[in-house]
């Protein structure tokens, strides 16, 4: 077994159960940073002999859901397992467990290849994937990133290294496509890229006095938009910190952010009418696909954050002041952001071969994040998070999408219909009956059909 940093190893230890989001603060009963897929195995065999469990985890993330005691536990960090390969040919990238989404963007957009990533550089690709995968800009056309995985290598609960995909063993499959990281250790996972030449991508972004017009623009947009066309209606708090360019520091923005994939001509046209409504600023230019992870501004570096998600249903005019009333966005309000993501198209249509999230409900994705600086910040965000639900209720799907969920939740609700958690349960039951794999958000096993 490879070295396993206990809390007897008190500096050692305060560093390895961090997690890319600083305000998770979990205690392990002990950190392992395997050097190989060797490794893999020998951890998940020697965890249930000495009675604990096993999380796997890319980069911390999403550690928020995770208990905060996790004294029978054993945190796998994929960190050194890292290593992109692509075949530009066959337009394929076989991605490690510890690599982040900037390693594949940035040697895939070398051959103007681009996989589906999300709109963080430093999420982990397979946290990321198999919690369905929503990407920045190629989900309306080809859906979520987990439908298109096209094999998984991992090491199950019985200690083997396996490589599954739909004809070797189609239900572990299905549910490692959506349903996380209760099945097995994820080693690596193989996944098609798509030929982007050009990208059409930026923001229209307005004072926050210009809330209403700007997210109705942005709303009726939507209404229309081709596949091509992905638009985040966002309300933004730049924080007063002395690293932000100076004509944005410490103002707040409604925002239209725009990628759309293909020519400039053919989306600048698509955008006008929310252009002609005159944005303050306009960054909206064509580039090459590696712009797209630019695109959402997330933090590069580990910061403290809280947020909330809902899967919103079609949202009327009406919706928008409700929104901009409620938002808790601006000088004096306790969000740093509220964004409604536009789904829709290809990620609301069921695929043949879709895994155990094949698609999301609702025609929006909303995520309200703060910085989570002291209590009293923290606090202050919670509380305003169940006065925007309340405000948001009409439009609720009342189903969550798993990888946007930062909190401990009723798991059932991150899948379509029951039906689906069930699935996933039984399946659990036949590859891991001894609850060795904890995921952040945990499938427990079931009744065995
Ligand atoms: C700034 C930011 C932007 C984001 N943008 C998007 C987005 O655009 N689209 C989207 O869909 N999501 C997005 N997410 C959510 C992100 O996909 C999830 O937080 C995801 O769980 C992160 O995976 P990770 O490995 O980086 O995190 P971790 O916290 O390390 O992992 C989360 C969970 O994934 C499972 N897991 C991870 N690696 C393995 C493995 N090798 N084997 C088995 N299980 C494993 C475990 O259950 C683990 O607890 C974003 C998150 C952040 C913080």
């Amino acid at each position: 077994v490879p070295a396993l940093i206990t809390p007897d190893d008190l500096g050692a230890y305060e560093e390895a159960r961090r997690g890319f989001n600083l305000y998770a603060d979990k205690r392990p009963a002990a950190v392992a940073f395997p050097e190989s897929e060797k490794e893999v195995v020998d951890i998940v065999r020697y965890a249930p002999e000495a009675g604990l469990r096993v999380n796997v985890q890319g980069t911390g993330h999403n550690q928020m859901a995770l208990p905060e005691e996790l004294g029978d536990t054993i945190v796998v960090r994929t960190d050194r397992l890292r290593g992109v390969h692509i075949d530009p040919v066959a337009r394929v990238a076989r991605v490690r467990a510890g690599d982040r989404w900037g390693d594949v963007v940035a040697i895939a957009a070398g051959y103007r290849l681009a996989p589906q990533s999300g709109t963080s550089s430093t999420v982990g690709v397979v946290g990321y994937t198999l919690g369905g995968g929503l990407p920045v800009a190629l989900g309306r056309k080809y859906g979520l990133a987990a439908n298109n995985v096209l094999a998984i290598e991992l090491v199950t609960a019985d200690g083997e290294l396996r490589r599954v995909d739909h004809q070797t063993d189609p239900d572990l499959f299905w549910a490692l496509r959506g349903g996380g990281g209760s099945f097995g250790a994820v080693t690596a996972i193989e996944l098609p890229l798509y030929e982007i030449p050009e990208v059409y991508c930026g923001w229209l972004a307005f004072p926050l006095e210009r809330a209403d017009d700007a997210l109705e623009g942005w709303r009726r947009l939507t209404e229309t938009a081709p596949p091509e066309l992905s638009l985040t209606g966002r309300l933004l708090a730049i924080p007063p910190l002395p690293e932000m360019p100076e004509p944005l520091r410490g103002k707040a923005f409604a925002i239209a952010q725009v990628a759309y994939v293909g020519a400039e001509a053919e989306g600048a046209e698509l955008i006008q009418p929310v252009r002609d409504l005159g944005p303050t600023f306009d960054t909206v230019v064509p580039g090459g696909p590696e712009a797209l992870s630019r695109l959402h501004q997330d933090p590069p570096d580990p910061v403290p954050t809280v947020s909330s998600h809902m899967l919103v249903d079609a949202l009327p005019a009406e919706a928008i002041p409700a929104i901009v009333a409620a938002s808790g966005v601006g000088p004096g309000q306790p969000l740093l952001s509220l964004e409604f993501r536009h789904a829709g198209a290809a990620l609301a249509d069921a695929p043949t071969h879709g895994g155990a999230r094949s698609t999301l409900e609702g025609e929006y994705v909303m995520f309200a994040a703060t910085l989570a600086t002291s209590p009293a910040t923290v606090a202050a965000a919670r509380a305003h998070y169940r006065v925007l639900r309340a405000a948001l209720a009409p439009w609720d799907t009342g189903r969550a999408y798993l990888n946007l969920v930062e909190e401990k939740t009723d798991v059932a609700a991150l899948f379509a219909s029951d039906a689906t958690h069930d699935r996933l349960r039984e399946i659990k039951a036949r590859y891991d009956p001894g609850n060795v794999f904890r995921a952040n958000h945990e499938i427990t096993p079931g009744r065995v059909a």
